[in-house]
């Protein structure tokens, strides 16, 4: 399998370079020649996901040096529980709860897949593989977690000092050994601001090989289409039809991944994007004109996303908008809207959704009541209720239970570098 750039300017490369490069020399981003295909069929009698996973992703590996390494790669990476629950009659709703692994947040699963891919291509290098991310809130704690310990990497995590929630902070500042966490005095974009200017550095080139693990690397994306592909599968063992999902949206890797596993021939039906009031999306899909925006903060902050990158590989994907709306649909929600949902859907269900979730859940109960009942919905978690308990607690009165493995990092001392938001003082925190 080989892949190309959306903007067709760059040649075509294998896995293991777009896995390193993140995005393509010519800006844009790297999508694969052709999409192999698979049905249900040829999934009898597997069953977890890193089978799965395993039998997804072997034809998008083939020919790579990666290739032998795939069934290690998925086996490491997703180790831990992704369960689909069952939520309520009349309507076959259930939840695919991503949220079960170390940072409690679906990026565990790309973070930590991009992880074991690339410590694989790097064993006994001269200069260390050095991840540089900036972050504004999960994404940071992901890769951090991913990288942490593997020998021949580093990673450089980046954020806007006091512009985090209190446990992501903590999630990006508990690391030691091979992780730094450096708290920039500035905003989100002066972070990115400064990733950007390190990969054309000369000085840090020499000392480090520079990578990055932004979610518009492959490495994040193809692992995400896996948990599609055994929740549709699971749906379908059990009821013989496709499975519709409803997916919280932002920067639309999620969304993308999906809709991948569909192209593939995995059993899935129809796609609910569900929209903060970043709507450059669902206006989109009304308005058949894509028109970016700056983004506005909300309660649901890991999707405030007001150009999102992989719409790109979208339209490289469907250009054709009426094509699109015969199986993708598109919705946004406002902060008191979220909130209101969390409540509601706390005492319909007993769940205690957090701000993403949540999302997802209202866009939900406002489809037509005939769309509802036309077959089964999966309703995507992205996060675990307690990474906000700032939004969730005091809504419903009460305290959300820690799961055990953010509570371990939870526990551990912070440490981190304030820098000035400059190159230089990049540079110097660095070399
Ligand atoms: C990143 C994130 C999203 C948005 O996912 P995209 O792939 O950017 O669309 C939604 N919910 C949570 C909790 C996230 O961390």
């Amino acid at each position: 399998m080989r892949y190309h750039s959306t903007r067709g300017g760059d040649a075509d490369v294998r896995l293991a370079d777009a896995l390193r490069r993140g995005l393509a020399d010519d800006g844009g981003l790297y999508v694969p020649d052709r999409f192999p295909a698979a049905d249900a069929a040829d999934f009898a009698g597997l069953t977890g996901l890193p089978a799965i996973a395993e039998r997804l992703l072997t034809p998008f590996f083939a020919g790579d040096v990666l290739a032998g390494e795939l069934g290690a790669i998925t086996g490491e990476a997703f180790d831990f529980p992704v369960p689909l629950k069952p939520l309520a009659a009349p309507d076959d709703l259930s939840v695919l709860e991503l949220f079960h692994g170390p940072t409690a947040a679906f990026k565990d699963f790309g973070a930590r897949f991009l992880a074991a891919a690339l410590s694989r291509l790097h064993p006994g290098a001269e200069r260390p593989l050095t991840i540089l991310v900036a972050t504004s809130g999960d994404t940071g704690g992901a890769v951090a977690g991913a990288f942490h310990g593997r020998p021949g990497t580093q990673v450089i995590v980046l954020f806007p000092k006091g512009r985090v929630s209190p446990r992501q902070e903590a999630q990006l500042t508990c690391w030691d050994g091979n992780v730094r966490a450096l708290s920039v005095e500035g905003s989100f974009d002066d972070c990115q601001r400064l990733v950007k200017a390190a990969f054309t550095d000369p000085a840090l080139n020499a000392r480090f090989e520079l990578s990055s693990a932004n979610s518009i690397n492959l490495g994040r994306l193809l692992p995400q289409a896996s948990y599609y592909a055994q929740a549709s599968l699971s749906v379908y063992r059990r009821t013989g039809q496709p499975a519709n999902f409803v997916i919280p949206s932002g920067n639309l890797g999620n969304a993308l991944a999906c809709i991948w596993a569909r192209r593939v021939g995995l059993p899935i039906g129809r796609l609910l994007l569900a929209h903060n009031r970043n709507r450059t999306v669902p206006d989109y899909f009304e308005r058949g004109e894509w028109s970016p925006r700056a983004s506005v903060a909300t309660i649901a902050s890991a999707m405030d996303v007001g150009n999102p990158s992989n719409m790109e590989r979208l339209r490289d994907l469907v250009p054709d908008l009426a094509e699109l709306r015969s199986f993708v649909a598109a919705d946004w929600v406002d902060d008191a809207v979220i909130a209101a949902r969390i409540v509601s859907d706390y005492r319909t269900y007993g769940e205690v959704w957090c701000p993403h979730t949540a999302v997802g859940a209202e866009a939900y109960q406002r489809l037509p009541e005939r769309e509802r009942a036309a077959g089964p919905w999966v309703l995507v978690g992205t996060a675990h209720p307690a990474k906000f308990p700032e939004t969730v607690e005091p809504l419903l009165d009460l305290t959300v239970p820690v799961p055990p493995a953010l509570a371990a990092l939870l526990e551990l001392p912070r440490r981190s570098t304030v820098i000035a938001p400059t190159e230089a003082a990049l540079a110097r925190a660095l070399l």
